[in-house]
């Protein structure tokens, strides 16, 4: 898989417990997995202990496309921790299921070049051994 992209600025880190952990690991294989209900199918995001639709417990990380549209954006220009760079918070919606909304970085894209709506596919930034954090790009760009 090519959909890893170079480390940007250092971070805070999410800490790696239930029931999110997979989520920031999911990416060592470049593939984005999200929890699903077993029983009716709905995906949720963030984490959660039970399904929000039919109150199930039978939760499971999927493997999904990675595939979706920006549904929402800003460009950060403020440097909060004196190394920050301009950047670009997105709120993307996945194929799958569009009311899923992952809060995510843009890259390999000028933020003036972003719009709503336009399709994006994720990459992953590997920041160590076990967390790889899910970004998205363009669909139409490759690295
Ligand atoms: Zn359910």
């Amino acid at each position: 898989m090519t959909n890893h992209v170079p480390r940007s600025v250092p971070r805070v880190l999410p800490t790696l417990d239930e029931p999110s952990a997979f989520f920031w690991t999911s990416g060592a294989d470049g593939r984005l997995r999200l929890l699903r209900c077993s029983p009716c199918g709905y995906f949720l995001h963030p984490p959660g202990p039970l399904c929000p639709r039919c109150h199930s417990r039978e939760l499971a990380p999927v493997e999904v496309s990675g595939r979706g549209t920006l549904h929402s954006f800003t460009v950060n220009f403020q440097p909060w921790d004196g190394v920050g760079d301009t950047y670009v918070l997105g709120l993307v919606s996945l194929e799958e299921q569009p009311d899923v909304r992952l809060t995510t970085n843009l890259v390999d894209v000028e933020p003036d070049a972003v719009r709503i709506g336009m399709p994006v596919e994720v990459v992953f930034e590997d920041v160590n051994d076990e967390i790889s954090l899910p970004k998205f790009r363009s669909a139409g760009s490759k690295a």
